[in-house]
């Protein structure tokens, strides 16, 4: 069980108060691990939200920027106290720039807000650079990753109704056609984060071998994949993807 601590950070533009929920490190529960890095628990990402989007002036700004205040100090208490008036947007308001991302629409928009900042920050250093194209990978990957059950057994065996199959198959298609729509900009994306990673002297080679099998480039990835020593279970699952040429994420754990 993950708990939460809950704090609020300051838009440095207008100075509203937004309130966000972050997992205390010593209770942290990886419900979930994908092959492209995305890690999840219960209720979010793991870690903070590290890029925001203000719901009161939509100036978007970097949380490491921000003034914050933890719900274990003082002023806290006073600011989240509705009856001094005080407005704090909450975190539902903000949280993935308000995407909804359960729905494929609120998934596209979030892509939308990544590409959006790549293009309005072209000088920023390269470290925010590499985590704006590393959420852009989880977002466009989002498109196909834990798809609805849509399997003909689901149905066989009474788990889904006809009703339920039929829909999930059609949301699924929507899904794998938009992800299919956007491999132009999936694969420049992909190539961008192997420069990076490339310049990135702390990240596991394992990043580097699932970037280029996810792009395609299974020779290099195979190549790469040879020269790993260690016998893990992530190792093994990445041959064999690359030796069947499958591209596409899948979850490592939970
Ligand atoms: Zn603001």
């Amino acid at each position: 069980m993950t708990s939460y601590l809950d704090y609020l950070v300051q838009c440095p533009l207008c100075a509203s108060w937004l309130a966000g929920k972050k997992p205390v490190s010593e209770t942290l529960n990886h419900s979930q691990l994908w092959s492209d890095g995305k890690s999840m628990n219960e209720i979010s990402l793991v870690g903070e939200c590290e890029v925001i989007r203000c719901p009161a002036c939509a100036h978007d700004f970097w949380a490491d920027e921000a003034k914050h205040i933890e719900s274990r100090q003082a002023e806290y208490h006073q600011l989240v106290n509705a009856e001094n008036g005080q407005l704090v947007y909450s975190w539902a308001s903000w949280r993935d720039f308000g995407c909804n991302l359960n729905v494929l629409m609120g998934k596209l928009a979030l892509i939308g807000h990544y590409e959006r900042l790549l293009r309005k920050w072209p000088g920023l250093e390269m470290d925010k650079v590499f985590h704006l194209r590393q959420w852009l990978l989880w977002a466009y990957n989002d498109l196909i990753r834990d798809l609805f059950p849509s399997d003909l057994s689901s149905l066989m065996k009474g788990n889904l109704s006809l009703m339920a199959w039929v829909s999930n198959l059609k949301i699924n298609h929507e899904a794998r056609k938009k992800f299919i729509a956007m491999q132009a900009e999936y694969r420049e994306n992909l190539h961008a984060l192997i420069v990076l990673t490339g310049q990135h002297a702390v990240i596991d080679p394992l990043r580097l071998i699932e970037l280029y099998r996810e792009q395609g480039d299974f020779m290099q990835a195979k190549t790469l994949a040879g020269q790993e020593t260690r016998h893990t279970h992530l190792v093994a699952a990445l041959r064999k993807r690359i030796s069947r040429h499958d591209s596409l994420v899948f979850k490592v754990a939970g």
